[in-house]
């Protein structure tokens, strides 16, 4: 298995606790996720570990708004000059819109912060850099399945996958998974694009709302009681002509092994429905029983891999997953059993 990854994902390490369930806890989504990924990787037989080369940035216009991506781009430096913050101060949203009320659009980064954030992401330092090299990862493993390989696995951090066209939020930045979608759609390919994180993937659902070049279907913990709340259920399908090209498959809390399988089931035959020419799965094990909405396993994730297994060439682009062991157990079972 050719693996992708990028040593800069470490330029951005929040350290800032987060308020949950009215107590502060540390970061989940940090720089040891990846390393601890990789680390266990490197255990197995035939894993070729790569550095990518730098992303072309023209291709991120594939997926995100020039706008924002000029955002993310500047936003640490200007709040830092706006604010008089340190350099390793975290930047995060403290003001939104009022819906539904006219205004023009914003010049001051506090209020650039809000709109193109949905939660309470920081924007640090090194965000850029480290969103750069994961998408590098994510366009690289496309280029190696478009380049002939049957698999390619893209260990991207920060993840992609809650990153909409104009938005930051769930740890995402840049949309990996849509990126290494779109720019295979780009090269003529007829793509499917199966999230199997354990949260819904909301802005890999709103970057192909209204295409019907790429397949997107996501299954996850049920979004009426579980992150990201707002979407994710079965009824979106698409708009125009992506209209009957979403496929959402939410499954109930605590859902076990046999009600995940049906859904898998259920998906790799859209895909197949769909005539796509290649995979991109979003790869999250936070499906996890520890994780607390689904209730996989240790013993399911070779299951996992080997269910992925569509006959199509196939990129596997990292997205959530924390707990401790999890990780190192999950992720190299999927791969191993893929392969
Ligand atoms: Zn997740």
């Amino acid at each position: 298995m050719l693996v992708y990854t990028h040593p800069d994902h470490r330029l951005h390490d929040p350290a800032e606790p987060h308020r949950f369930g009215g107590v502060l806890l540390p970061p989940a989504e940090t720089a040891a996720r990846a390393d601890r990924i990789l680390s266990a990787l490197t255990r197995l037989e035939a894993v070729d570990v790569a550095c990518p080369p730098p992303v072309d940035e023209r291709d991120l216009l594939l997926v995100h708004e020039p706008e924002y991506l000029e955002f993310l781009r500047t936003a640490h430096d200007r709040w830092r000059a706006a604010t008089g913050a340190p350099a390793d101060g975290e930047a995060v949203a403290y003001i939104r819109p009022l819906p539904g009320i006219p205004g023009r659009p914003p010049t001051h980064v506090d209020a650039q912060l809000g709109l193109y954030s949905n939660d309470v992401d920081p924007i640090l330092e090194g965000t850029w850099p480290a969103a750069l090299s994961a998408a590098a990862s994510a366009v690289a493993a496309a280029g190696a399945v478009h380049g002939g390989h049957d698999a390619a696995y893209a260990l991207s951090r920060p993840p992609g996958h809650h990153a909409g066209p104009a938005t930051f939020g769930g740890y995402c930045y840049l949309n990996n998974t849509a990126l290494a979608a779109a720019w295979l759609a780009a090269r003529g390919a007829r793509v499917a694009i199966l999230d199997v994180d354990t949260h819904h993937g909301n802005g890999t659902q709103a970057v192909f709302w209204n295409r019907g070049d790429v397949l997107t279907i996501s299954i996850h913990g049920d979004p009426e009681v579980h992150f990201p709340f707002f979407s994710g259920f079965p009824e979106e399908r698409g708009d125009g002509a992506g209209s009957g090209a979403n496929l959402n498959i939410p499954l109930p809390s605590g859902s076990r092994w046999p009600v995940y399988r049906s859904a898998l089931e259920e998906a790799i035959g859209a895909v197949s429905s769909f005539g796509a020419e290649v995979l991109v799965v979003a790869l999250g094990v936070d499906t996890h029983v520890t994780d607390g909405v689904l209730a996989l396993t240790d013993e399911d994730y070779p299951l996992l891999g080997q269910a992925l297994r569509s006959g199509l060439p196939t990129v596997i682009v990292q997205e959530g997953g924390y707990g401790e062991g999890v990780l190192e157990q999950a992720v190299p079972a999927v791969l191993a059993a893929f392969a």
